[in-house]
């Protein structure tokens, strides 16, 4: 209910719009927690401020004073008001504009449009993220689910995260990469939904693959695709800087430059090349055959997971592990001895046809957004911004839903 309206002039001599409000009597005195009505404790005698949507170009705040509840269950805490969530400064339908936006452009964009600092857009997400997790279960239905790891702050500290082949969506993340951790998303799962998940995929470690067997004995385990092509691509990119070291160290300095640049050519999938780098790697296949034979092993390696029929995609690799040991491209003979060892996992992917565009697209979202080190002062506010991003918790735009 809103008392009165008035401009004044805030500390920086701009303009702002203030409304006085107060709870209706219908909505006054309940737990901030749990919505239920409760004998009054206390109100505040200074009045508090929210900030709304501007009006134009002109802040809004809307001023109340706070009361505080006794509630049976959760003792004295903050008066619910239904204009914010509990703890913001800032109202709902903001928080809501923000978040929405946060889905749709930069992290910077929103931080100037909105005039908030970082930290107070990555407070905001969190708190719209705990309120929107909590009315839906993201664990329900789940069949076919990826689990992977995630390293921030330069691969010191690691993120677990779960997503869902068949949706594409982030279903859990939670800290450290450890059978702890996997438990811990397993007793959120329940041994029954547990029990319904008929294929698990996962990168090569050990004790996922145990704690999977344990506590989803009927899941078919499976090789992500993504993860062994991330490592054909980290092996040629090891066999190219090879070269570089070793042209430079002979005086071939441009020779050495230009291998430099060549790395996108290299790294990409064929589709995606630009002229320019499809003559690159002509270059490459002339003057430099290691290098080129290292690009072919990682290319003949993507396209098992392209395989429709299993058959063709045992003897590709077959052929591509006989091929890839009497290489001589040491970075690629121990990839094939990996190779050797995940043999039943890989095929298991592709029978199961779990080499997901969407959920690929999700970890490779989520790569970047680690990447961006600004913004996050925890990994709980990591943690919430891929949820909100990729978890399915964008709310929508107030008003328009
Ligand atoms: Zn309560």
């Amino acid at each position: 209910m809103i008392e009165s309206v008035d401009l004044e002039t805030g500390e920086r001599g701009q303009e702002l719009l203030v409304a006085r409000v107060r709870v209706k009597a219908g909505a006054a005195r309940r737990c901030s927690r749990c919505q239920r009505r409760c004998p009054g404790y206390d109100t505040s005698p200074d009045p508090r401020r929210w900030r709304g949507l501007d009006l134009g170009t002109t802040p809004v705040f809307l001023q109340a004073r706070t009361s505080r509840v006794s509630c049976r269950e959760h003792g004295v805490v903050v008066a619910a008001v239904p204009w914010a969530r509990p703890g913001s400064r800032f109202t709902t339908a903001f928080e809501d504009t923000a978040a929405w936006l946060v889905c749709h452009a930069t992290l910077s964009v929103v931080a100037v449009l909105l005039r908030v600092a970082w930290r107070s857009v990555a407070d905001i997400v969190t708190r719209v993220v705990a309120d929107r997790a909590a009315a839906t279960d993201r664990l329900a239905g789940l069949r076919r689910i990826g689990i992977d790891e995630i390293s921030y702050r330069k691969g010191q500290r690691y993120l677990l995260v779960v997503t869902d082949h068949d949706s594409g969506r982030l279903v859990w993340a939670g800290k450290g990469r450890n059978a702890a951790t996997l438990n811990r998303f397993f007793d959120d799962l329940g041994a029954e939904r547990a029990g319904l998940l008929t294929h698990v995929s996962a990168d090569g470690a050990r004790w996922i693959h145990d704690v999977v067997a344990a506590r989803a004995p009927a899941a078919v385990l499976c090789l992500d695709a993504f993860h062994v092509v991330a490592w054909a691509t980290e092996a040629l990119d090891q066999v190219r800087r090879a070269m570089v070291i070793r042209l430079r160290a002979g005086g071939h300095h441009e020779e050495a430059t230009a291998l430099k640049h060549t790395r996108w050519a290299l790294l990409k999938s064929p589709p995606n090349l630009t002229a320019g780098q499809r003559t690159t790697l002509a270059g490459i296949a002339k003057a430099n055959g290691g290098l080129y034979r290292a690009y072919l092993l990682k290319e003949q390696l993507r396209a098992i997971f392209q395989a429709v029929e299993l058959a063709d995609a045992r003897a590709l690799l077959g052929g591509w592990i006989a091929w890839a040991q009497r290489c001589r491209i040491e970075p690629f003979v121990k990839l094939a001895k990996t190779i050797r060892k995940y043999h039943a996992l890989i095929l298991n992917a592709v029978e199961h046809g779990l080499s997901n565009a969407r959920s690929e697209a999700t970890n490779t979202h989520l790569r970047l957004l680690t990447r961006r080190a600004y913004g996050y002062h925890s990994p709980e506010a990591l943690i919430a911004m891929a949820n909100l991003t990729r978890g399915g918790l964008c709310p929508p735009l107030p008003g328009r839903s």
